[in-house]
């Protein structure tokens, strides 16, 4: 596996898979990588004849008062990641490599955005969908693999790749979760001993939640309330959003039917943790 830290060098490799005729899967990251990047990574060398994967923490996807400076980061850790699940290239720029000065051309992204993160973080999908036109204009892939850990930022970016015409096949993949429930995330790292234990409210407040719908309640509003309760339960959460929406517009909706959104924001002290569920209902 190469590591590479140009534009330049990105496209040099591409171009001759290209001229082999190989299919490109990509795996977009912002590092720190752990089994949910992983499972990416895997079904894209699954499906690919190689795979390329980045490694770069975005700056103009964080907001000012967010956690860009103390994101953590280590390539060599990524780096021995990345090999072991099989890709072939890993791209790790630097931000002046992939942000010269006087960069002033932007992705705008509405409806999509308008609830969830998007309402929470007024800079970050319209800086997620900068970062990725840039990206997918440098790998070129055919086919690029998102988690359903970011089930809003998976909806955007299936809009967003349709709207704008890239001839990229958006795969999504499943939530990979710790032994007690907490999806996996870089920014758990964040998170005390005490903190980690707590979080793992996330994941149980969202089973509760399931729990009522399979048993057949249908009004968003009481799935909302008994997420809401359960997660009240514990003294070190603090929650940013509880949202019911639909998982295509991510509306929000009164009554759960077709492929809904379930997710979640909550604050562990200080770090913000996200979960979700997605559940089908035709009744
Ligand atoms: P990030 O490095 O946090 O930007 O994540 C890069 C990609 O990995 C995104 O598509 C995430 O949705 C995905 N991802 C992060 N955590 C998980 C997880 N626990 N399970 C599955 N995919 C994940």
């Amino acid at each position: 596996m190469k590591v590479v830290h140009t534009i330049k060098e990105v496209r040099e490799i591409v171009k001759e898979w290209k001229k082999e005729g190989l299919s490109i899967g990509f795996v977009p990251t912002m590092g720190y990588l752990h089994e949910g990047h992983k499972s990416l990574i895997l079904k894209s060398v699954s499906q690919n004849d190689r795979t390329v994967v980045s490694d770069f923490v975005n700056p103009t996807q964080f907001g000012p008062t967010e956690d860009l400076a103390r994101y953590p980061r280590d390539l060599e850790r990524d780096s021995k990641l990345v090999e072991s699940a099989g890709a072939d290239l890993l791209f790790n720029p630097e931000p002046s490599e992939m942000y010269p000065p006087h960069t002033t051309t932007t992705v705008n992204t509405t409806e999509v955005t308008e609830h969830l993160c998007g309402a929470r973080r007024p800079v970050h999908f319209g800086g997620v969908c900068q970062v990725l036109t840039k990206l997918f204009n440098i790998v070129t892939p055919n086919r690029a693999y998102f988690g359903q850990k970011d089930a809003q930022q998976l909806a955007v970016v299936k809009r967003f790749v349709r709207d704008l015409n890239f001839d990229i096949e958006i795969i999504g993949c499943p939530i990979i979760r710790e032994d007690d429930g907490l999806a996996k995330s870089s920014r758990n790292t964040y998170l005390s001993p005490e903190e980690r234990k707590a979080a793992v409210i996330l994941s149980k407040s969202l089973k509760a939640g399931k729990a009522l719908i399979e048993a057949g309640e249908r009004s968003s509003k009481k799935v909302i309330d008994e997420i809401t309760k359960v997660l009240n339960t514990e003294p070190l959460a603090r929650i940013d959003y509880v949202s019911v929406v639909d998982n295509v517009n991510i509306q929000p909706i009164d009554t759960i039917k077709g492929e809904v959104l379930v997710a979640i924001a909550v604050y562990i002290g200080t770090t913000r943790e996200i979960d979700n569920f997605i559940i089908e209902v035709n009744d």
